[in-house]
């Protein structure tokens, strides 16, 4: 699974608003960051074999210090104690909401994946997976949903951020009544929801379609990458947008206006 981890992180930004949305883009990717790393110093193992599952190519030989159970909670209570003595707000909630968000990734791969997901570093016989990979009828459908439900969602909580809202007095001088408008500055803020979605959408159809290159250090590379850009796009989409209940500008707007 690709882009079905990032529901995740959609959904804890608008429970815990204090937590910056990059952390948590990341945050669901954590454990195939460190996979990619793996893969490029010859740490873990991965194969490309033609037709290995109905969706990708993708035989995962040796990676028990990235996807196993033991090792994926490791990583999700670092990164989770990373998040609390950061300057990052929050608290002990924000630091557990960002921990569960890295294991959230194993539960999402065990759906997926085919049996090659170990519980612990030791454990090379029994691995699991409910290879849903090879059901695309299923598969692509869930992903897609995942990401771009969770996505819709996120957008539909959330709106243009008090500081890019211009608030514009005026006077009906014939009925003797102020009035306040809204001038927004919503366009900024639309306009990098609509860059997010082109981006997913251009990313997420050939990442299910094209097959994978030959070379397994090129194909983590292009991950390494595309996680990256998914961050910073994320980033910018952040501080143009704020969680709806927190946002108080809009209730004073409707106060103004009756
Ligand atoms: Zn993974």
């Amino acid at each position: 699974m690709f882009y079905g981890h990032y529901c995740g992180a959609w959904i804890i930004k608008v429970l815990e608003p204090k937590i910056p949305l990059w952390v948590l883009m990341v945050a669901v990717q954590f454990i195939d960051f460190i996979f990619c790393l793996f893969i490029l110093f010859d740490i873990e193992e991965v194969r490309i074999t033609r037709g290995f599952t109905k969706s990708n190519d993708l035989e995962l030989i040796f990676i028990p210090y990235t996807h196993s159970l033991i090792a994926v909670i490791g990583w999700s209570i670092l990164y989770g104690v990373w998040y609390k003595i950061s300057r990052y707000d929050g608290g002990n909630r924000a630091a557990f909401l960002v921990g569960l968000a890295v294991l959230s990734h194993w539960f999402e791969d065990l759906l997926v994946h085919k049996e090659d997901l170990p519980l612990t570093f030791y454990d090379t016989q029994t691995k699991y997976g409910f290879g849903l990979w090879n059901i695309p009828i299923v598969h692509y459908p869930l992903e897609f949903l995942l990401f771009f439900g969770s996505y819709y969602y996120y957008v539909k909580n959330t709106e243009v951020h008090p500081s890019k809202i211009q608030i514009t007095r005026y006077t009906d001088k014939g009925f003797n009544n102020s009035n306040y408008i809204q001038s927004s500055r919503d366009d900024q803020a639309s306009k990098w929801v609509k860059i997010l979605l082109i981006y997913s959408l251009c990313t997420y159809i050939p990442s299910e379609l094209i097959s994978a290159p030959e070379n397994c250090k090129l194909l983590v590379i292009i991950m390494l990458l595309s996680y990256v850009i998914m961050a910073i796009l994320a980033h910018r989409l952040d501080k143009v947008r704020v969680t709806r209940h927190n946002n108080r500008i809009s209730d004073k707007l409707k106060l103004l206006n009756e």
